[in-house]
């Protein structure tokens, strides 16, 4: 039976991923993978997590089965941090948080939560998404279509016939938003056009699936869940698929969590039993290391500081590195006007190139980026910096 499987093609970012690390050019800048690195190019533990990952190794007597709901402090901290901590529809148990294997599982349970419920629903995604976002939901069993969302001439939002598009769909219809830091274009909509969203939503009665894979990147931990406090006042319900992957930059421990908030707290803890029920049958019980390490970080009061104050170092330097690259690129003679990386935020952009013009920076000047010309801006350092303006200098050329 197994004979008749093909080789699947790997995924684009890998192809990059390989080129790059074969390449011997000392300068080379790999542009292309998505995880966050420091000024010397490093992806670190970071401090807080190490502190709370010697505390368990001290404080952990068992690793026996926790259950469906995993580390119950976990699950209960994510939701504060997500909904915040003065949410009315938190103290009104209307919100059930269960972890997952990462923000792609949260995903994955979501697909299957909303087809269980309505098999015949359609979720749509801004175009352009995560490029998972359109695999994980079909094989969750979900149709799919694209709504409006990026402008490439203006590098910023198609606002108007995004709401248009949106104003068409119905109780049918889910539509994943990314809650801060876009994944890839790094546009997010502002505070009042959030409001207007999330009150299309409660007319149109469609059900907003937020993708919140970035906590803390954009401005803030407790800026970065504006959308989601805004939906959870005009919309009965609501899915949040969030990660821990880059804010506590535990990536390779897969940890995430679905939150569902519910019309009443009898239908929260309903929902609950649905959602312990898929897992189930997929991987029976979450991953319990990495929440068990957040569950002490956030119970912990030093600790927490610890790890807010590290997150704000890693937006501040992405930040920090978006205002230099737009200084450096206008003070190199570049007549292109990219003052729109500053605008947008988080670890993404596209550059706006093209397939010839990334080939020549990946050709000419062992730069690294995906055809699309989306660039992870964590890649870039004060010691690349230059040498990355004047490659794209010279495609641009
Ligand atoms: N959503 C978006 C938009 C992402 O960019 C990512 C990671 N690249 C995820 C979800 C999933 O993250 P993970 O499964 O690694 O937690």
């Amino acid at each position: 039976m197994l004979e008749h499987l093909q080789a699947v093609p790997p995924d684009p970012i890998l192809g990059v991923l390989a080129a790059y690390n074969q390449d011997p050019n000392p300068n080379k800048i790999d542009l292309g993978v998505g995880v966050y690195k420091d000024e010397e190019g490093r992806t670190p533990i970071l401090p807080s997590v190490l502190s709370a990952e010697r505390e368990l190794l001290e404080r952990q007597t068992s690793k026996s089965y926790l259950g469906p709901t995993g580390v119950t402090g976990f699950n209960e901290a994510i939701s504060r941090l997500i909904f915040g901590a003065d949410s009315p529809a938190l103290n009104e148990s209307r919100i059930r948080t269960v972890q997952t294997p990462g923000g792609t599982g949260a995903l994955r349970v979501a697909a299957e939560v909303i087809r269980t419920a309505n098999p015949d629903a359609r979720v749509w995604f801004s175009d352009p998404t995560w490029a998972n976002h359109t695999a994980i939901f079909p094989a969750g069993g979900l149709q799919s279509g694209t709504y409006p969302y990026f402008d490439p001439d203006s590098n910023g939002l198609r606002f108007d016939a995004m709401m248009e598009a949106l104003g068409q769909l119905g109780p049918n219809d889910a539509v994943l938003l990314h809650a801060c830091c876009h994944n890839p274009c790094g546009v997010s909509p502002d505070e009042s056009q959030w409001r207007e969203i999330a009150e299309l939503a409660g007319q149109r009665g469609f059900l907003p699936v937020i993708d919140m894979a970035y906590q803390g990147f954009e401005r803030g931990l407790d800026d970065d869940n504006l959308a989601i406090r805004v939906f959870a006042e005009q919309c009965p319900e609501l899915i949040v698929a969030s990660s821990c992957s880059k804010n506590f930059a535990m990536y390779r421990d897969r940890v995430g969590a679905i939150s569902v908030l519910a019309s009443s707290a009898q239908k929260a803890a309903d929902i609950e039993t649905v959602i312990h029920s898929l897992t189930r049958k997929n991987y029976s019980m979450p991953p319990a290391h990495g929440p068990a390490v957040i569950d002490i970080i956030l119970h912990d009061d030093a600790l927490t500081a610890q790890w807010r104050a590290e997150v704000g170092d890693m937006r501040d330097r992405i930040n920090g590195l978006r205002a230099g690259l737009v200084a450096r690129i206008a003070a190199s003679g570049v007549e292109r006007d990219f003052s729109f990386l500053e605008r947008q935020a988080g670890m993404f952009s596209f550059l706006g190139l093209t397939v010839d013009q990334v080939q020549k920076l990946r050709e000419q000047f062992s730069i690294y980026t995906v055809n699309s010309a989306r660039i992870n801006i964590a890649s870039l350092n004060q010691a690349n910096l230059d040498y990355f303006v004047s490659g794209l200098k010279s495609v641009l050329e």
